[in-house]
């Protein structure tokens, strides 16, 4: 039996690698999906926020800045195009704070650079669109809005297939070859081949990189957030979305309120190491693989760092009074009682060796498949695809064709 072989391969059944495939399938090529796990958007796809980002926090001329704000309104348009929930109620960024104040006119300066509208609110303006919550000042982001982006990935999948795709399920590819004129993708149940192939491995990315032959500069550390659900009784004292002014240092939004499509509102997520790359909770340890992570140097260069944020997400974690003091802050009349434990998402955060966090979206390709010399097949890897990703991964999947097509001439396989 003869090996398939396709125009591209792509890893990854999550948003990203779903929205690459469908992009490169509307453009004339076959594609094959191959997906680690039984269902599309296992991994942080299916586990998140479920927030339609603005392209607010981003800094100016970032891939983030530009693909949220495009990705805004293409997963509103879709949403709308395929009947998938979702709802725009638009954000308040809350300062409570008088600290915070600067932090919130830069984060509103950085809005309007992004193209992004908002207002900035005083107490009594904050009070008459969300009664709860207590702040000095706030940001409205009126363009902000829920969805969910496991249904979004689903809708992506079933229209790929119904458009001649081929999406592999239970496929983990072991390794990706790159040689003269195509890529192998090796997994254990046979290999397949490809003009090219596109990595979207979220949590593994690094690992499928290195194991690929490609020296990433980056090592992924996977960071859990858990997030609780507000007992009904106190859910509405959150109407639409609450977030906190974010610590600049760090490269996540910090303990949000957030209304989802469910109309139940969660607050979280946190930010904690965890255990194994798809470890969601902390009794889940795969020995092996936090030994990889452990004898990274830049984990030590990043926990030197960050420690005392790291000491106070572990005690947030373990202590539900904790985290209750942190919801205080904005909404002051969350006891601890209120917070039902509602399951946690990974996310895949690349780390460089000298400890620093890759801000931006990271997109490396391996080869180039213009000159015909051997091993020129090009493989390119998604290696930071955190949030807002889930909200860009439209225009992303756009880009990634674009740069395949026409940077690297894809070789088409009739
Ligand atoms: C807690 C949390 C909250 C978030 N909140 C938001 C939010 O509100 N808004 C927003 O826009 N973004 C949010 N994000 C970010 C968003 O979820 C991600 O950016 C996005 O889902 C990334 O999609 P992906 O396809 O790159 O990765 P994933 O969804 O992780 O998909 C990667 C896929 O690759 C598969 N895979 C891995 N290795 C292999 C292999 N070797 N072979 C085959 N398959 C493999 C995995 O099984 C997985 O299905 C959040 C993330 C987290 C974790």
């Amino acid at each position: 039996m003869s090996t398939p072989r396709y125009d591209v391969v792509v890893v990854g059944g999550g948003i990203v690698g779903l929205a690459t495939a469908r992009e490169l399938r509307r453009r004339g090529l076959t594609v094959a999906v191959l997906e680690a796990q039984p269902t599309v958007a296992a991994a942080q796809s299916g586990h998140n926020s479920g927030v339609i980002h603005s392209g607010l926090y981003y800094q100016p001329g970032s891939a983030k800045a530009r693909l949220a704000v495009a990705g805004r309104d293409e997963t509103v348009a879709f949403c709308r195009a395929h009947d998938l929930p979702h709802r725009i109620g638009g954000k308040l960024v809350v300062a409570t704070e008088l600290a915070e104040l600067p932090r919130l006119a830069e984060l509103a300066r950085r809005g309007l650079a992004n193209g992004v509208e908002c207002h900035e609110l005083g107490p009594a303006q904050v009070r008459r669109r969300e009664p709860a919550v207590r702040a000095l000042a706030a940001l409205h982001v009126p363009g902000a809005g829920v969805c969910d982006f496991r249904l979004v990935a689903e809708k992506l999948a079933e229209l790929f297939v119904a458009e001649g795709g081929q999406l592999l399920l239970n496929r983990p590819v072991l390794r990706l070859t790159r040689r003269r004129a195509d890529v192998v993708a090796h997994t254990e149940r046979g290999d397949l081949l490809g003009g090219c192939a596109v990595a979207c491995a979220g949590l593994r990315s690094d690992e499928l990189a290195l194991r690929s032959g490609l020296r990433p500069g980056v090592r992924i550390v996977p960071f859990r957030g858990e997030y609780a659900r507000l007992r009904e009784a106190v859910a509405e004292q959150v109407r639409e979305l609450v977030y906190p002014v974010p610590d600049p240092a760090l490269p996540f939004l910090g303990v949000h309120a957030t209304r989802g499509v469910d109309g139940q509102v969660h607050v979280g997520p946190n930010a904690v190491f965890a255990l194994a790359r798809e470890g969601y909770r902390w009794s889940t340890v795969r020995v092996r693989e936090l030994a990889t992570t452990l004898a990274f140097p830049g984990l030590y260069r990043l926990a030197l760092r960050y420690w005392r944020h790291a000491v106070a997400e572990v005690r947030g974690s373990l202590s539900r009074e904790v985290m209750a003091a942190r919801v205080r802050r904005m909404l002051p009349d969350v006891r601890a009682a209120d917070l039902v434990p509602a399951g946690a998402g990974v996310r895949a955060q690349a780390v460089r060796f000298d400890g620093g966090l890759v801000d931006d979206f990271l997109f490396i390709t391996d080869g180039f498949a213009t000159d015909g010399g051997p091993g020129d097949a090009a493989v390119l890897h998604v290696l930071n695809a955190p949030s807002p990703a889930a909200t860009a991964a439209l225009p992303i999947g756009r880009e990634i064709a674009a740069r395949l097509i026409g940077e690297h001439h894809v070789p088409v396989a009739r």
